[in-house]
C-alpha cells in the first residue's frame, strides 16, 4: 500500500512540481507592439503558464532589420523600449546591423543608454557572415556596452557553429546566448567540456536557449545526447524560448516538461537561469 502511495506521489506529484515555475521565454518576436503582446499573453493563458519574462524583439522572419535600413531599424527599437517602458516583465531586445559600421554602433550605444540589455543578430536572415570583422567589432562594442548578444544559431548556414565558437573566443567580456544551441548540430557544443580544459577558456560568457530544438529533440532517439549537451554547456547556462509566434509557449514547456530532467534543472531553466543574467 505504501508502496503504491509512493508510485502515486511518483506518478502524480512529479509532473506538477515544475509546472507552477514561472517561464522565462528568452524569444519571442512581437511585431505589433501592444497588439502583438496581448496575442501572446492570451496565447500564454490558454496553455495554463505563468510568465516571470519575455525577451521581445520587433523583427523577425520577414521583417529583417536589413543593411541601410537605419530609420526602420531605429523606430523598430523605439518600438520595444516603449512596451518595456509600459510592461515591467517585458525585455527589450534590439537590432543594428552588423554591416552599416559606424551607424550601428551609434544605433546599440543610443538603445544601451535607453535601457536595452540584449541585442539580437542574426546572420541568415539579416544577410551578414559571423566572422567579417565588421560583426566582432559591433558585438565586442556590444559587450563594453553590457548588453548581452543573442544570435541564431540554428545551423542553417554551413560553419555556424564554428564561427560563433570563435567569435566567443575572441570576445571572453561580451556574454552571448546562442538561439536553438546549434538546431541537431547541438552535438558540437559538447567541445565546451574540453576546451574548458584549456587554459583562460571558461565560457562563462556562453549561454545557450534551446527554443524550437527541443520539440524535436523530446522523447527522440537523440534526447539523451541532449541532455548530456545540455550538462556539458552547464545547466547553469541554458534559457528556454519558444520563438513565438512560428511556435507557441505551450507546445515548447510541453516538450521541455518531457525532458528527463530534475525538477531543480528544470527550474533554473525555465526562469531561474534568465532572472540571474538579465539581474532581474
Ligand atoms: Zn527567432
Amino acid at each position: 500500500m505504501l508502496r503504491l502511495l509512493a508510485l502515486m506521489l511518483l506518478l502524480f506529484a512529479t509532473p506538477y512540481a515544475t509546472a507552477a515555475v514561472p517561464v522565462f521565454d528568452v524569444h519571442v518576436h512581437l511585431r505589433d507592439g501592444e497588439t502583438s503582446l496581448r496575442q501572446y499573453r492570451d496565447d500564454v493563458r490558454v496553455a495554463g503558464l505563468e510568465l516571470s519574462g519575455i525577451g521581445v524583439m520587433w523583427f523577425g522572419g520577414p521583417h529583417q532589420a536589413r543593411q541601410g535600413e537605419l530609420a526602420k531599424i531605429r523606430a523598430g527599437n523605439d518600438s520595444v523600449i516603449a512596451l518595456a517602458a509600459a510592461h515591467p516583465d517585458v525585455l527589450p531586445i534590439a537590432t543594428v546591423h552588423p554591416y552599416d559600421g559606424d551607424a550601428a554602433v551609434a544605433e546599440l550605444a543610443r538603445v544601451a543608454a535607453a535601457g536595452v540589455k540584449v541585442l539580437k543578430i542574426h546572420a541568415h536572415t539579416q544577410g551578414f557572415d559571423i566572422a567579417d570583422p565588421r560583426v566582432e567589432t559591433l558585438v565586442r562594442k556590444a559587450g563594453e556596452l553590457g548588453l548581452t548578444v543573442l544570435m541564431d544559431n540554428a545551423n542553417i548556414l554551413p560553419g555556424d557553429s564554428e564561427k560563433l565558437f570563435n567569435l566567443v573566443v575572441r570576445l571572453p567580456k561580451t556574454k552571448f546566448i546562442l538561439a536553438h544551441i546549434g538546431g541537431l548540430n547541438f552535438r558540437f557544443w559538447n567541445i565546451l567540456a574540453l576546451a574548458r580544459t584549456a587554459d583562460g577558456f571558461g565560457f562563462e560568457n556562453l549561454y545557450f536557449d534551446i527554443s524550437a530544438t527541443v520539440l524535436v529533440v523530446a522523447d527522440s532517439p537523440v534526447e539523451e545526447e541532449f541532455l548530456w549537451t545540455l550538462r556539458n554547456v552547464g545547466l547553469d547556462h541554458v534559457l528556454l524560448g519558444s520563438d513565438y509566434p512560428q511556435i507557441g509557449l505551450g507546445r515548447t514547456v510541453d516538450a521541455f516538461e518531457r525532458l528527463d530532467l530534475t525538477d531543480e534543472e528544470k527550474a533554473k531553466i525555465r526562469s531561474g537561469n534568465a532572472l540571474t543574467l538579465f539581474n532581474r
